[in-house]
């Protein structure tokens, strides 16, 4: 069966990447920048390293810096009406996820009639016709991938919806591990687990490919082996760059293969709780690759392989249970805690987490093991205590 792959038409990688902007930004024949980030990277000097020679190679530069973790609706529709004002001819977002989200947002709303709500997933009524402003993504964070898939995530009253077309994929993208030394510990363990939930989840998918497998797979690798030193060691060079790597193959894997279960469960948590978007993923991932391991056994076999352990003396589905074992252990060895409870959530937020996350038909539709209301309440129950 023949199969459509996605790829961001340009992307610079590597230490030392962000070197390229200014070239990149001459070739689109623009003048008028807005820069979407968020006020902490300024604060740190992130921003200036972005500004500096852009304004110095002759561009104006507008900085949109109201950028906040995991955006509601109302900021995204505030950077829109900005950026229409502002009459910028190219979008740049710097930053986690969540300013790259909006960047892109920025990018393709301008350029079209109405407002971001009118185009959110779940609820909106209008639909993405052409493409927007020439966008620029560079990541300061090593988790969402954002900076090569087609979706905007917007937090919403009590879960989350995403706008979603292929006009949303960068023109470039500046991958550059230099940027996330900086990300505190814990910012890291969240992040990096979001990667590896990307990795996981897009290798289990029903939409899974030939080219998604090889980009989760080694995703897997490269995140699983340098995860818990790049959050015990924030200056370490290797880590970094790996988990830099990591995070941009499992975003190009999952934009193209998709994610499901974990993140379905994982979006009522981010809405109802206000827990961010990489712990909600890491807290629910073993619980529900536990649940749906007997629908992949052989692929959940090849991540333990892919994690660095042998399965050589195992049967499958003894490697897949100890798959499971092990993604449990690097969620608690990064500090994150692998209990619904160490969210302080109790047991009378189940119904409404659950009714939330059935909601979710398109990403759960991608779930190797169907999964339906009553099994959702099951995983919540399972992740509740950790039993
Ligand atoms: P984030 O962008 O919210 O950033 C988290 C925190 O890290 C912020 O306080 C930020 O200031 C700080 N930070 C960022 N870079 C830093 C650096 N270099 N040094 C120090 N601090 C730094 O977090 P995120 O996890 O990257 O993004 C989360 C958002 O992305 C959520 O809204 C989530 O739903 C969305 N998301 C999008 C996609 C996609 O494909 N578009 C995929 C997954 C998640």
């Amino acid at each position: 069966m023949a199969e459509k792959i996605t790829f961001t038409p340009f992307s610079y990688t590597g230490w030392g990447a962000l070197k390229h902007l200014v070239e990149e930004v001459r070739k689109f024949n623009v003048q008028r920048i807005l820069l979407v980030t968020d006020p902490f990277l300024e604060g740190i000097g992130i921003v200036k390293r972005v500004t500096e020679p852009l304004e110095q190679a002759g561009f104006t530069v507008d900085i949109y810096k109201d950028v906040v973790p995991e955006p509601p609706l109302s900021v995204g529709e505030k950077l829109v009406a900005y950026a229409r004002q502002s009459q910028s001819e190219l979008v740049i977002g710097l930053g986690g996820g969540s300013a790259l989200d909006l960047a892109k947002l920025a990018g393709i709303i301008t350029v079209h009639e109405g407002n971001v709500e009118d185009y959110l997933n779940l609820t909106g009524s209008k639909k993405i016709t052409k493409k927007g402003l020439p966008t620029i993504l560079i990541p300061t964070t090593s988790g969402t991938g954002s900076e090569v898939t087609n979706i905007s995530v917007l937090s919403l009253e009590t879960t989350k919806d995403v706008v979603t077309h292929d006009y949303l994929v960068a023109d470039v993208a500046i991958v550059d591990p230099e940027l996330t030394i900086s990300v505190p510990a814990k910012v890291t363990a969240a992040t990096g687990v979001d990667a590896l939930t990307h990795a996981v989840e897009a290798y289990v998918s029903k939409n899974a490919s030939v080219v998604s497998d090889a980009l989760a797979l080694q995703a897997i690798r490269l995140i699983s082996q340098s995860i818990r030193t790049a959050v015990q060691d924030g200056t370490n060079v290797q880590a970094r760059t790996d988990m830099s790597y990591g995070s941009y193959l499992a975003g190009i894997a999952f934009f193209n293969a998709g994610v499901a279960g974990v993140h379905a469960l994982a979006y009522p948590l981010g809405g109802q709780f206000h827990i961010a978007h990489g712990d909600s993923n890491a807290v629910l991932l073993p619980y529900v690759m536990g649940y749906i391991r007997s629908s992949c056994e052989k692929r959940m076999k090849d991540i333990y392989n892919a994690m660095g352990f042998s399965s050589n003396q195992l049967s499958q589905q003894q490697a897949s249970y100890k798959c499971v074992d092990e993604l449990k252990r690097l969620v608690e060895d990064v500090g994150i805690p692998s209990t619904l409870q160490g969210f302080n959530i109790t047991a009378d937020a189940l119904e409404s987490l659950t009714t939330d996350a059935v909601k979710q038909t398109r990403i759960l539709a991608r779930s190797p093991m169907p999964l339906l209301q009553q099994d959702i309440f099951t995983i919540y129950e399972a992740a509740l205590n950790g039993v």
